[in-house]
């Protein structure tokens, strides 16, 4: 079995930073059965799982390991009143077939640019709301085994994934709703999104995870730090939470940044913890 795969491509394709060296290899499976047919090596060597790259920084050297993909498990489906969703699936698709279906709880995550898999992984969450609150099953892929099981442990962008398994499929659990007030809900917290973070430049969400009693982008506006430019790259003017790749960052121009307000925090008694994940080429 033959699973499409991309060698030597630009990472820059596969990050919404648009940032980030080439890529050893990509594997793009579709199904279990391709999954399963990627040779024992390919596990061997802990690749790294991909959704929609919404959450993640690419190095500037690239990445020298194997990266899955799984953005062609995309098939969502009705199962009675629950929704079953492949893990490349958009939230997008997500959150639209549920508003096609009536059924209402996630408005609030519409406009996340990321896959139920990477959603789920982190916990991922907005206005209040935490996608896996609404999630009844997984189906996950750990050292060639496939398991079905409740969603146990998870927390603040901490989803019940453990380390190496591969999320496959999640069954979400919602309640009956009416389409029109459930795409009312979902148009107006996209708005409000458009408004509040720089959705129209490159970026990958919050840097930081929010604080036990403060939100970093408070406090690194506080400081002053706000519209800070390393090379191509901005602490968004908009949302100091954000760094933005204003005119071809490159991660280097990204960590700088990083680090620039790490210091200031650790300098004012803060520890912020990263919620991107920075993966080195190696
Ligand atoms: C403009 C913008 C706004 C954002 N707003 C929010 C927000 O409001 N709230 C929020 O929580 N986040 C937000 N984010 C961050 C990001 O969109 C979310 O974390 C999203 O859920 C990541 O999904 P992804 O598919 O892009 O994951 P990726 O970035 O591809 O991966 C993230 C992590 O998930 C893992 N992963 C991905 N797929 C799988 C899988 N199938 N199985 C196992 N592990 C997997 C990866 O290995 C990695 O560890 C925002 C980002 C942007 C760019």
């Amino acid at each position: 079995m033959k699973v499409l795969q991309k060698r030597n491509v630009s990472l820059k394709n596969y990050s919404t930073f648009r940032v980030g060296g080439k890529a050893k290899v990509i594997y793009f499976p579709q199904n279990i059965n391709e999954l399963l047919s990627l040779k024992k090596y390919v596990f061997h060597k802990s690749p790294f799982i991909l959704g929609n790259g919404s959450n993640v920084l690419f190095s500037d050297a690239g990445y020298r390991g194997v990266i899955i993909c799984m953005k062609r498990f995309n098939s969502i489906k009705l199962n009675k009143d629950k929704v079953l969703c492949e893990a490349g699936t958009s939230l997008f698709q997500l959150c639209n077939f549920c508003a096609e279906n009536n059924l209402s709880g996630l408005e609030k995550l519409y406009g996340i640019p990321g896959s139920v898999g990477g959603a789920i992984k982190m916990n991922a969450g907005a206005y209040g709301c935490e996608i896996c609150d609404f999630v009844s099953y997984i189906l996950v892929f750990k050292d060639g085994k496939l398991m079905r099981r409740k969603p146990e442990y998870f927390g603040y962008r901490k989803g019940p994934l453990q380390d190496n398994e591969i999320l496959i499929s999640a069954e979400f659990e919602l309640k009956k709703g009416k389409k029109e007030e459930i795409v009312k809900k979902q148009n107006d917290i996209f708005k409000k999104r458009l408004i509040a973070q720089p959705y129209n430049l490159p970026s990958a969400g919050s840097v930081f995870k929010r604080g036990n009693g403060y939100f970093p982008a408070e406090l690194i506006e506080k400081w002053g730090l706000k519209g800070c430019v390393e090379g191509g790259a901005e602490i968004s003017e908009v949302h100091a939470g954000f760094i933005v790749n204003k005119n071809h960052a490159s991660a280097k121009d990204i960590v700088s940044l990083i680090r620039k307000i790490e210091d200031k925090a650790s300098i004012e008694g803060y520890h912020f913890e990263r919620e991107i994940i920075i993966l080195d080429a190696d």
